[in-house]
């Protein structure tokens, strides 16, 4: 069962990967970021409480992003596999999902890390384009849309993130350091994580992880 966890330190490429990955094995693409800019959109109560910490880039507290994941994953959609984008972000994230999982009979199996230098993380978010409809992403230089402003897979208009500025990034890479990798050695000693080398290229990088997935399906 494909129950994977993509993780990775903002401007990895976690967005990217998660499109392709999704477009190919069929599985529901649970963004916690994309669940709280909806949130946000809305105007609903977790989007209220979200709203601020997003854009000065800080983590929303572990019981409001764990309840929406709760609620998100027992969802039928999940029955046959998933795919996390950007949750678990701290230990107690992960181990709420941990006693989670194995509860409603969906136990993460796989964990994908992408790792790409702080220059080049700064250089790609800085350049930023993103579908507010279905979450692609974009480079204004690097990965241009076909048409210039429009997403190519749903047709909407392409943004720039507001937490995709230098202040904010710089905050959300310090808690990636001090709250997310530790994920890293948590994941390593379940024998679930597997790290790719973010830097060879988006369809080389696509390759490297199918070949993953498709052993493991
Ligand atoms: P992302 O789209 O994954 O970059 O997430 C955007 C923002 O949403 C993050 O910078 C956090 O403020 C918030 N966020 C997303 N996922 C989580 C999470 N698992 N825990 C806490 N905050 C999160």
């Amino acid at each position: 069962m494909l129950n994977i966890i993509l993780m990775g330190p903002p401007g990895a490429g976690k967005g990217t990967q998660a499109t392709s990955i999704v477009d190919s094995f069929h599985l529901p693409h649970i963004s916690t970021g994309d669940m709280f800019r909806e949130a946000i959109a809305q105007g609903t109560p977790v989007g209220l409480k979200a709203k601020e910490i997003i854009a000065r880039g800080d983590l929303v507290p572990d019981e409001v992003t764990c309840a929406l994941v709760k609620e998100r994953l027992a969802k039928e959609d999940c029955a046959n596999g998933y795919l996390l984008d950007g949750f678990p972000r701290t230990i107690p994230q992960a181990e709420a999902l941990d006693k989670l999982g194995p509860e409603i009979g969906r136990e993460v199996s796989l964990v994908i890390d992408l790792s790409v230098p702080e220059e080049e993380l700064v250089a790609r978010i800085s350049g930023r384009r993103v579908c507010p409809k279905c979450g692609a992403s974009y480079h204004i230089k690097n990965m241009k849309p076909q048409v210039e402003g429009i997403c190519d897979r749903c047709g909407a208009e392409l943004i720039q993130r507001k937490d995709d500025n230098a202040e904010s990034f710089q905050v959300r890479l310090q808690n990636y350091y001090s709250s997310t990798q530790p994920l890293v050695d948590y994941y390593k000693k379940q024998g679930k994580y597997h790290c790719f080398d973010g830097m060879v290229g988006r369809a080389n990088l696509e390759k490297q992880i199918n070949a993953l997935l498709e052993e493991n399906k």
